[in-house]
């Protein structure tokens, strides 16, 4: 093995006859993590040696998971900041290398914990809350809602992940900015991080935006993978986007975790809400549970009479009717047998559709807009719900 790159670092101090104390060197390397796998480079087993000289000059050698790795640079620049942070070191040079596949192999069994391939989600005990976002139809925003969904959970300072299950329409990348591509150990992929969400989509898998054209076992296959491959960490939600409908993706991630909650989107009109209804209906029959009914596009406020000093809103268009959410929230609770709520209803606001275009979620952009409260409110409301009852069967009451 030879060094692919080097890079020397001065730091501001001149040489001093301040001893480099070996444990302070360590406890720097210490802080620096790993960007995309988010632990300490000394317990990922990236450190491959450490050189202290006479006059304080310090050489790191780090092991890279990856040859090009993207991020080469931010974690010289880390490690040389911490190292050149530590008293008496007057110079900090950093050598990078690889990893041998072996080195690999080793790094992805310690990341999982245990040899096997699994899904942490569906373990006993695991405690990630995992919310399936459902719709009847397409175009309702559910994919607007995932995105912001994550992203005001992670401004609340929660874990967060998004798999953009909606294989043939995939839309988060864009939708929360996300434009890296994610980085193997060997079988694990690495998920890119936006806005401290972490992201993983089809749309990171296909070459200049083309089209995905496959039959349900493969849907299945890349949901599993986007489950057991993807090195999540500890999250404390996990969001998947759902294709619309009640297709098969709906259906294996009812098999592949069972605890999976649903969360229905739907639009106030009535047609729709029989979609969505429909949607929500696969619960009944995999026993999932359904965390709750969000009504988007609920109103738009009416432009020529803006909202009075007194604090009461303004007029409220409803483009698409009303009652959608209810209706669909009360047939779900009856055929559940179990209380559905409406989390959220959303108002139509240009923003929010601007905030999807552009990669900077509205909740984030324009939190106090009403649509984003309201959005603030669902998030908060699930992120914090009790932990998830993965490997509990629900008890069912007989029909
Ligand atoms: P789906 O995932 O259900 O197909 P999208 O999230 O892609 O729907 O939303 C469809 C379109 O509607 C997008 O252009 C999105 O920006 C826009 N949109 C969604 N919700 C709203 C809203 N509340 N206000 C304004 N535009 C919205």
């Amino acid at each position: 093995m030879h060094s692919v790159a080097s890079l020397d670092s001065m730091t501001d101090q001149t040489p001093t006859s301040t001893p480099v104390d070996p444990a302070a060197v360590a406890a720097a390397l210490d802080s620096v993590c790993d960007p995309e796998i988010g632990k300490p480079l000394p317990e990922l087993g990236m450190i491959k040696g450490l050189e202290i000289g006479p006059q304080g000059q310090v050489t790191v050698q780090v092991w890279l998971t990856v040859a090009g790795c993207p991020l080469k640079e931010r974690i010289t620049t880390e490690v040389s900041a911490a190292v050149g942070a530590v008293p008496g070191v007057s110079h900090v040079r950093v050598e990078l290398d690889v990893m041998s596949q072996q080195q690999r192999t080793q790094l992805q069994t310690r990341l999982r914990g245990h040899e096997a391939r699994e899904i942490p989600f569906a373990q006993p005990g695991n405690r990630t809350r995992v919310f399936a976002i459902a719709s009847g139809k397409g175009g309702v925003g559910k994919s607007s809602i995932t995105a912001n969904l994550a992203a005001a959970m992670a401004a609340q300072g929660f874990r967060v992940g998004v798999a953009d299950a909606d294989i043939y329409g995939f839309s988060i990348p864009r939708m929360l900015g996300v434009t890296g591509a994610p980085t193997k150990v060997e079988a694990m992929i690495m998920p890119p991080e936006a806005h401290g969400v972490k992201v993983i989509s089809m749309g990171m898998f296909v070459p200049d935006n083309g089209p995905v054209l496959w039959r349900g076992p493969m849907l299945h296959r890349a949901l599993e993978q986007f489950l057991a491959d993807v090195y999540w960490g500890e999250l404390d939600v996990l969001l998947l986007d759902l294709p619309p409908g009640t297709g098969d993706v709906a259906i294996s991630l009812a098999q592949l975790v069972p605890g999976a909650q649903i969360v229905v989107v739907t639009t106030p009109q009535q047609a729709a809400a029989e979609v969505a209804q429909r949607a929500g209906a696969l619960a009944g029959q995999t026993q999932q549970r359904v965390a709750g009914v969000i009504e988007n596009m609920a109103w738009l406020p009416c432009p020529h009479c803006p909202a009075e000093g007194n604090g009461s809103p303004s007029h409220r268009l409803e483009i698409f009717g009303s009652g959608g959410g209810s209706s669909v929230a009360q047939g779900l609770a009856h055929l559940t047998r179990a209380e559905v709520p409406v989390l959220a209803q959303i108002p139509l606001d240009p923003a929010l559709r601007e905030g999807s275009d552009t990669g900077l979620p509205l909740v984030l952009a324009h939190p106090d807009s009403p649509a984003a409260l309201a959005l603030h409110q669902a998030a908060a409301a699930l992120a914090g719900q009790r932990p998830s009852l993965v490997g509990r069967p629900l008890t069912l009451t007989p029909a």
